[in-house]
């Protein structure tokens, strides 16, 4: 048995070695859709914890979008202060079991951490993610009591991180909140885009219990626009919250792109996501790949999780084609590893020029005579997965109402505040595809807005 861990430690970051939550392994974990990573047993989470230096000047608090109190929480964990820490990350921010998961910590608060000269960061989203999880399993809930009730109404739609982050925040200060979606489920694309192995689906059922268990409302397949007029809310609200993503699917206007064999990224990935929870959402087909030689055209975190989902599928094989090296991948290194592991071939310097019946043209981008006998290079496949991002998509409601867009189609705004007076925005739809943390962040800033106006 290990012996009980004790913090105090000065010397505790060169003692302890940086150690990284344990993986399932590769040939076990592509067999079903359940996360990677085991539970960090209480004494290794306090170890890592204990290795935090507690700077003066915290480089990872200031680089987290949320600005997390890090060390502080870290410092409550090395002392077995558990349910403390939790109350504490959750004052910065409402889904601290999903960025634990999904931040790219290795570009944020990992990168930024003083450790990360040759010690090894302090494991800073393993901990947040198990931390954040035993206040969910345990149901752990701040103390609202002493919150006085406004009389204030505020419309969110939008169930997705940005949402989220803005309902959380009004309700604990009283406001009453209410958040539409068109979808059956909370969590935007993270219950309706990145998979299961990257972020299990039940975690968003239970954080919607806590967002209920604190006041916020949830009114799910309720599409504005459709189900339900703008007009309607903005008479019946204070203030308006919209986020509503980006989800306009960019094609490169590949020739090909509307070849049967051809699949966007995200009807992909949701489709498989209707079929695992059993919704009814017939927009999104379940494309089945098992024994098919997939090619997925993309390099970023969309395409990570579409070839490992094609893997989970049991395709026979699984290519992933990226027009420039490996370096200038935009997807977490993270991913790009897990995907490697499991079985996912890279081919990089490839620009596709055409999708054909059977398979993809291309053309080398890092073409040297002396190293290549064509320019040009056919890869066979039976189906194209496109991953080339998403461009805003405006609601056509905007105009009627005087919502300004830039050109690009995102979303006007200044600090949050849109064209329209009471109307405020942020997420995805205001600075395009980007990551949660950021849409948690946007969402909190309009809320704190709207609680300045009172
Ligand atoms: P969304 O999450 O898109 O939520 C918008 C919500 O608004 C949706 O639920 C939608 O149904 C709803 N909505 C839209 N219009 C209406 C309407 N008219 N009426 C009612 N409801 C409406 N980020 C990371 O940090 N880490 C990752 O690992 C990561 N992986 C990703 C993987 C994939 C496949 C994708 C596509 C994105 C990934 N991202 C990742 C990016 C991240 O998911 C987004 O940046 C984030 O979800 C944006 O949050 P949001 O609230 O702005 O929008
Ligand atoms: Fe601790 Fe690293 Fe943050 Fe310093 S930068 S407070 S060592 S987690």
């Amino acid at each position: 048995m290990s012996k009980e861990f004790e913090s105090g430690d000065v010397l505790s970051f060169l003692n302890q070695e940086r150690q990284l939550a344990k993986k399932r392994e590769a040939n076990t974990r592509i067999g079903d859709f359940n996360e990677i990573y085991f539970q960090g047993k209480e004494n290794n989470l306090k170890r890592q914890a204990d290795r935090c230096l507690d700077c003066g000047n915290p480089y990872c608090e200031w680089k987290c979008p949320l600005h997390n109190y890090i060390p502080n929480w870290l410092e409550m964990v090395s002392n077995n202060q558990f349910e403390k820490a939790a109350t504490l990350m959750h004052a910065t921010n409402p889904l601290p079991e999903i960025c634990g998961r999904v931040c790219p910590q290795d570009r944020l608060c990992e990168q930024a951490c003083t450790l990360n000269t040759g010690f090894g960061a302090v494991t800073i989203g393993a901990i947040e993610k198990n931390i954040a999880d035993m206040a969910l399993a345990n149901n752990w809930r701040p103390d609202l009591s002493l919150v006085k009730p406004t009389n204030k109404t505020v419309a969110i739609v939008g169930a997705g991180p940005a949402g989220l982050g803005c309902a959380e925040l009004l309700v604990r200060n009283g406001v009453k909140a209410i958040v539409y979606d068109k979808y059956p489920e909370i969590g935007g694309l993270l219950t309706f885009g990145i998979p299961g192995f990257k972020l299990e689906k039940e975690i968003l059922v239970k954080r919607r219990k806590y967002l209920e268990d604190l006041g916020v409302v949830f009114k799910l397949n309720t599409e504005i626009g459709k189900d339900i007029n703008i007009g309607e809310l903005q008479s019946s609200n204070d203030f308006i919250f919209l986020g509503m993503g980006t989800y306009c699917a960019v094609d490169g206007n590949l020739k090909g792109r509307e070849l049967g064999n051809v699949v966007q990224s995200l009807d992909y990935l949701i489709g498989n996501v209707n079929k695992q929870q059993s919704y009814a959402m017939h927009d999104f087909p379940y494309n089945d790949f098992k024994g098919k030689d997939v090619i997925v055209l993309g390099g970023g975190d969309t395409a990570m999780d579409c070839v490992r989902s094609a893997i989970r599928q049991q395709a026979k094989s699984v290519t992933c084609v990226y027009r420039k090296d490996e370096l200038a991948m935009p997807g977490s290194r993270t991913e790009i590893q897990n995907a490697k592991e499991e079985g996912v071939n890279f081919i990089f310097d490839l620009q596709p020029l055409e999708i054909t019946s059977n398979g993809v043209k291309c053309e080398r981008t890092d073409f040297d005579e002396l190293k290549y006998k064509d320019k040009q290079i056919f890869l066979a496949s039976d189906k194209v997965i496109l991953a080339f991002g998403f461009k805003a998509s405006p609601a056509d409601w905007f105009d009627n109402i005087g919502i300004k867009v830039e050109q690009s189609g995102l979303t006007q705004t200044s600090e949050q505040q849109t064209s329209v007076e009471n109307i405020f925005a942020g997420g995805d739809m205001v600075s395009g595809a980007d990551l949660v943390v950021t849409a948690i962040a946007q969402g909190r800033d309009a809320a704190k807005k709207i609680l300045e106006s009172f």
